[in-house]
């Protein structure tokens, strides 16, 4: 219920929820625009925007001069000196899908009265708008957005961003203002966090505000020490110089001068053309070392700008099209522990529904206690949630809501909640566990396992049948599946005899699986599948590999102490050689014949690959069992002791990189001429590295 008030004499529930939207938003941008520490995401801050301008369109008595709506939504913090915007800095309308899209291109053309124009779209970057501005090609000011009007003058943090060129080079105007989105890159926030994770440190939430934090700070150095970056994207007429008429002539200029442009940039004359690339880039918002969450779509012609002009706090020419969000908050209703395959006792966070990027997410993977108290999450808490993709959803951190009571900090349960053996936990692993290799929540898992696809691959015999035949005591063992008989199978409840048939065919067919497969299979704590790949490559049996000792195993490169222990430890267990003997009664094939490595078929050993981008013909983990199968090495990242860097498209970072250590570049069609005849190509050069081929396309 509302009481009636000046503002709102009818007591019109409208006019109230109007009001009441002001309030939240303008709540909101103060934590994001001035404390850099947003308490809701940005989905969640759109849609409040979104009913605020639905009210206001259909009942003007909503509409208020002080609107969210109206106004950019910062301010000019006092801690800096204040620069006022010849040029207004503005926010941009918003488009959430094609409907929106074409919503704006049809107005654009009306204003235009029926004039075509061309657009170009840009990725809008996730970052801190700046205005930066050149006297006689010198570096002179830059400030932040403030409110639009009145900004901060942050020339001397800046001037500590490297790709902010203090002098120009080039035909420069000698009074130039650009503008750009500074940005704090992917890899120096994982670095500060990682770091912060090593000192105790709560970690920071997300590197848009750390990097808008970062600029928004007092000491140079610290924008030093954390290589922020910046995208250019416009050039702004101060009424001084002869500008290029068109803003993807302007986008050339500013790269010719010195700027850093975003070669993402697009121009485009059809809807049809933006929505497509919209979807590409949609597709690929992961694969950069910034984060984006939109195309930015702009009237090419300037003289078309000027004549559309603006609308409050937007221009008319430009419009963001937004990715659908990724993050979102919601509350943390209870932590529930799942025992693994391994005893590991996994907490699972219980949420609240919330729709993030188009799927409705209610749980969450936790990890450890220890992931637990970093993020600071209790039960009760307000959470921020990101899923990326067609990732797991994770909890990011506990978003604090001013006054707010919090519950007790969380503890692991000393007993396992299935089979109430004490919880261990050892030192240097990071997981509590159920040491009880009988414990029925552990068999369950490692019999889900066993059958999975990956590993023995049993079609058919999904969850639901592991949990009946386990409760049914048919299978108390991962080896008892293969005693399992086809009377026992169409007693069950709805099995059927097609059912039966396709199960048993399968158990039949697993028992030539190869030797890696069987490993993996084992579920041995710390052998995924390329550690099980490792081990086949080394041992030719079961046999063999449960005579290794540690240190036997921890030659194998990519094998540590760790892995080699638990492996030791596993065929040490009783409980463990009766399954393997229970396996090879049933006939499972528990060797595999090794290839004599033939040296002349390794013609790339000693080379080392790192595949990043997209490439057309195959993924990048086939790419990289292909040059493991001429015998080369692949890494994740790029350093001088890499001798090879295949560059797809998109190609981001490493490609950057690798230019910059002198590291050779293949594009995919070299990299396919190389595949095809691999002994012809290399040569080394002094450095150890090169090649050599009738026609190098190196990019
Ligand atoms: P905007 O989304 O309206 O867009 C304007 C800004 O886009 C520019 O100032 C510039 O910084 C940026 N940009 C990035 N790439 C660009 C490009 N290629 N060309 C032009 N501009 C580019 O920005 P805004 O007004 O700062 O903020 C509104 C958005 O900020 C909201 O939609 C929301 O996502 C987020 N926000 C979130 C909260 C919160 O509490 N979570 C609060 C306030 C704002």
């Amino acid at each position: 219920m509302t009481t009636p008030s000046p503002e709102n004499p009818d007591n019109s529930p409208s006019i109230e929820r109007a009001r009441q939207l002001r309030d939240e938003l303008w709540f909101h941008n103060e934590r994001y625009y001035n404390d850099d520490a947003p308490v809701i995401s940005d989905g969640q801050y759109d849609a409040l925007m979104q009913e605020l301008r639905e009210l206001e369109a259909a009942h003007p008595e909503c509409r208020a001069a002080n609107s969210p709506t109206q106004m950019v939504g910062g301010s000019a913090s006092d801690r800096f000196p204040q620069v006022e915007h010849p040029i207004p800095m503005l926010s941009l309308a918003n488009a959430f899908n094609r409907e929106d899209l074409e919503a704006w291109h049809r107005r654009v053309t009306d204003l235009l009265d029926g004039q075509r124009f061309r657009m170009v779209a840009e990725l809008k970057i996730d970052g801190l708008a700046v205005r930066l501005v050149y006297r006689n090609g010198k570096f002179v000011l830059g400030a932040t957005r403030g409110n639009g009007q009145t900004g901060e003058d942050v020339t001397e943090n800046l001037r500590q961003v490297r790709s902010i060129p203090h002098t120009l080079t080039g035909d420069y105007p000698l009074v130039l203002e650009a503008r750009g989105e500074v940005y704090l890159p992917l890899e120096s926030f994982r670095r500060m966090n990682e770091e912060r994770e090593r000192n105790g440190e709560p970690l920071y939430a997300n590197p848009r505000n750390t990097g808008a934090g970062t600029i928004r700070q007092l000491d140079p150095e610290v924008v030093r020490d954390r290589n922020m970056e910046i995208w250019t994207y416009s050039l702004n007429d101060t009424g001084e110089s002869q500008l290029p008429a068109g803003h993807w002539d302007a986008l050339t200029a500013l790269e010719s001068w010195g700027f850093r442009v975003n070669e993402r940039n697009r121009i485009f004359d059809t809807v049809d053309e933006v929505c497509a690339y919209y979807d590409e880039m949609l597709g690929r918002r992961h694969d950069w070392e910034y984060e984006a969450d939109g195309l930015v779509v702009k009237v090419e012609s300037i003289s078309q700008q000027n004549a559309l002009g603006f609308a409050g706090r937007e221009p008319r020419w430009a419009i963001a099209y937004k990715f659908p969000a990724e993050r979102a908050n919601t509350r943390l209703l209870d932590i529930v522990i799942n025992v693994g395959r391994t005893g590991s006792l996994n907490p699972q966070a219980i949420l609240e529904p919330v729709v993030v990027s188009g799927a409705t997410v209610q749980h969450a993977s936790l990890h450890n206690e220890e992931d637990i108290h970093r993020k600071d999450v209790r039960i009760g808490d307000l959470v921020e949630i990101e899923r990326a993709g067609d990732v797991i959803p994770h909890v990011i951190g506990h978003v604090s809501v001013p006054g707010e009571e919090r519950g007790p900090a969380f503890r692991m349960p000393e007993n396992c909640p299935e089979c109430k053996t004490t919880v261990v936990k050892e030192v240097g692993d990071a997981m509590h566990r159920c040491p009880n290799s009988a414990c029925p929540a552990q068999f369950f898992e490692s019999l889900k396992h066993f059958v999975s696809r990956g590993a023995m691959d049993m079609d058919g015999l999904g969850e639901r049948w592991c949990r009946i035949l386990i409760d049914r005591g048919l299978v108390s063992d991962v080896s008892h599946v293969y005693n399992l008989t086809a009377e026992q199978l169409i007693e069950l409840d709805r099995m059927g005899d097609k059912l039966a048939t396709r199960i048993l065919t399968n158990i039949k067919a697993s028992k030539r699986r190869p030797l890696a497969r069987i490993l993996f299979a084992l579920g041995i704590l710390h052998v995924g599948a390329e550690v099980a790949e490792l081990l086949a490559g080394r041992y030719a049996s079961i046999d063999e590999l449960s005579r290794a000792t540690v240190e036997d195993l921890t030659e194998i490169d990519g094998i540590g102490p760790r892995i080699a222990e638990s492996i030791v430890s596993y065929f040490a267990t009783e409980r463990n050689q009766q399954t393997i003997a229970g396996l090879r009664d049933a006939g499972v094939q528990l060797w595999q014949e090794l290839a004599p490595v033939d040296e002349t078929a390794q013609p790339w050993k000693g080379q080392t690959f790192v595949i990043t981008g997209t490439l057309s013909s195959m993924t990048r983990r086939e790419a990289e069992g292909k040059v493991k199968a001429l015998g080369a090495t692949t890494t994740s990242s790029v350093s001088r002791k890499t001798n090879w860097l295949v560059a797809g498209e998109s190609a981001g970072s490493k490609l950057e990189s690798a230019e910059r250590l002198g590291v050779p570049v293949l594009d995919e069609e070299h990299l396919l001429a190389l595949l095809s005849s691999p002994d012809s190509i290399f040569i080394e050069d002094a450095a150890g590295r090169g090649p050599e081929t009738a026609s190098p396309t190196l990019i």
